[in-house]
């Protein structure tokens, strides 16, 4: 059969040659071992932190290295595109700190390497498909969903292996007049590789391949012989093609993506071999695990685990640096030995590797994401928290915005407690941090906890009223103590929490309890950072307030 008269038949609307795409889509002229990585979602406008995930290994890999990462837009599948979606993509990354060099982007493509987005690219792909056809390793298929699914019944049946290979794929032999009067006749086909595979692996000339994956170490597999499909009856490329082809032409040094790659590897191996190129390094991660309810490890599911979605992260108004301290912990594993050396170091010096990444499932995990978190914050200085909370109440709590009019004393209530020797830890996220200091707005404050059980209404209005009498708001902490001291001690509550340990049956409660009334008068709740710091932040006038109106 004379190829290169089959690859005229089938494109003739091709002109460019494969030269003319490396000609225009060079070796890209950057320093020894620089790295080029590429993000390549599909536009479902549904980013998740799997996508993050990724996004932060290409980021560190190419930024650490002085290389380049870019955005591709995947969306053969047409089906699922949603408008805006490149928007929501950039947007979402970028708030985490992770920005593209190059690519797809809100004002068209970035960079010499485009189109960037896979619907744009289909004359490329079907030029390279030419070249395939013309030397012999892909042909076209006219094999109809009817014929596949009784050939595959067929298979079942003889318990070999399911698929178009070796004697299976009928429309390998077909001569060129054949093919000529099916495309005559309108008939609809695909493009599939001609696989050198041997589908019988007992066989001595079934081979494995080996292939280095930057995280797993040597992966030793079976080679591929199935006839895939690398363009539909569309004209559009599988994923498989379009991978091969796009990573080669955008010079992409590592490709990083989920472990669900790791089976079509073989298929992506035998691609770049039959196309004559050298593959990327391929770095498959390991997939997001988490422990359910009953302590067993499965994966995070779209469905039952809001968590999943990066929209979660932004509602509830965790700070960007938490959450990528976080996954550096579950990617890296010497990442927190690193930070416990380096409490203060930018996180960027952190030097990310791929060896150190786990190659089972990483396990997710909001609590330590919390717990990060409020280590985190505490770095923060309140300047940079006050405009951190101010942008995330602007767009999911504008209702709040009148606490951010008085700036100082915000500011005040955002540092209290947090450069005490052993400062508090009671900021998490956003939405946490405004609830957990709503006290100190009277519009927000609520009262929250009840009175203590060792406390009768009439005491409750005894002590109040005692407090307001004597109260000094120039007081300092141990003469304010004392005065709540002659208090408890006047109304038979004992002074020191352990004389009421002693001889319960001689007190009604004791000094706790009647700070815990304080308190709550004051607060609304029975636990809160330190009352005579509150008092100062709050000031004498709402202080006073505060005690007189409680009921
Ligand atoms: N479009 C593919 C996906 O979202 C990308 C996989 C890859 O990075 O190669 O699953």
């Amino acid at each position: 059969m004379d190829y290169n008269k089959l690859a005229e038949l089938l494109f003739p609307q091709i002109e460019k040659a494969p030269e003319d795409y490396e000609a225009m889509y060079p070796m890209r002229d950057l320093p020894e071992g620089a790295k080029v990585t590429r993000l390549g979602p599909s536009p479902t406008g549904f980013i998740h932190l799997g996508n993050l995930y990724g996004a932060f290994v290409d980021e560190r890999l190419a930024h650490q290295s002085n290389g380049i990462f870019y955005l591709r837009i995947e969306d053969t599948d047409d089906k699922r595109y949603v408008d805006g979606a490149v928007e929501i993509i950039i947007n979402s990354l970028r708030f985490f700190g992770i920005n593209f060099d190059e690519g797809a982007g809100l004002e068209g493509d970035v960079g010499s390497y485009g189109d960037y987005t896979q619907s744009k690219r289909g004359e490329i792909y079907q030029c390279f498909a030419k070249k395939l056809v013309a030397e012999g390793k892909a042909y076209p298929c006219f094999l109809t969903e009817e014929e596949i699914a009784e050939i595959r019944a067929g298979q079942e049946a003889a318990k070999v292996n399911p698929g178009i290979y070796g004697d299976y794929a009928k429309s390998r032999d077909l001569s060129y007049e054949e093919i000529e009067e099916n495309l005559k006749a309108g008939k609809a086909y695909v493009l599939r590789l001609k696989s050198d595979g041997n589908p019988d692996q007992s066989e001595e000339t079934a081979r494995r391949i080996k292939v280095e994956d930057a995280i797993r170490g040597i992966l030793d597999m079976p080679e591929n012989f199935q006839d895939v499909v690398i363009l539909k009856a569309t004209g559009i490329p599988t994923y498989h093609f379009a991978h091969v082809v796009d990573d080669h032409l955008m010079r992409t040094t590592h490709v990083i993506r989920g472990a669900e790659w790791l089976p079509s590897l073989p298929i992506h191996v035998e691609l770049f071999e039959k196309l004559g190129w050298q593959p990327p390094i391929y770095c498959h991660t390991a997939q997001l695990m988490k422990l359910d309810e009953e302590g067993n490890k499965r994966k995070l599911s779209k469905r039952k685990d809001p968590e999943l979605s990066l929209d979660y992260y932004r509602n509830q108004g965790y700070h960007p640096a938490a959450v990528r301290e976080y996954l550096l912990t579950i990617l890296n594993s010497n990442f927190e030995e690193w930070r416990m050396e380096n409490p203060d170091a930018p996180i960027d010096d952190f030097a990310f590797t791929t060896e150190k990444m786990s190659n089972s499932g990483a396990l997710f995990d909001l609590n330590k994401l919390n717990d990060i978190s409020k280590d985190v914050l505490l770095r923060i200085p309140a300047a940079d928290l006050y405009e951190f909370l101010k942008n995330w109440a602007e767009e999911f709590k504008p209702e709040i915005m009148h606490i951010f009019d008085d700036r100082a004393y915000l500011e005040k209530i955002l540092d209290l407690g947090r450069n005490d020797k052993k400062p508090r830890k009671d900021f998490i996220y956003a939405q946490q941090i405004i609830e957990f200091i709503s006290y100190f707005f009277d519009d927000l404050f609520k009262v929250e906890d009840e009175m203590p059980a060792e406390v009768p209404d009439e005491d409750v209005s005894a002590i109040l009223n005692a407090y307001l009498a004597g109260y000094d708001h120039s007081d300092d902490q141990s003469q304010w103590f004392d005065k709540i001291r002659a208090i408890a001690t006047e109304l038979g509550y004992a002074a020191k929490p352990k004389d009421f340990k002693k001889h319960p049956e001689e007190y009604k409660g004791h000094v706790g309890h009647v700070s815990t009334v304080i308190r709550i008068a004051l607060m609304g709740r029975a636990q809160s950072p330190d009352v005579w710091e509150i008092q100062q932040i709050l000031g004498e006038e709402k202080t006073r307030a505060r005690i007189a109106s409680y009921q």
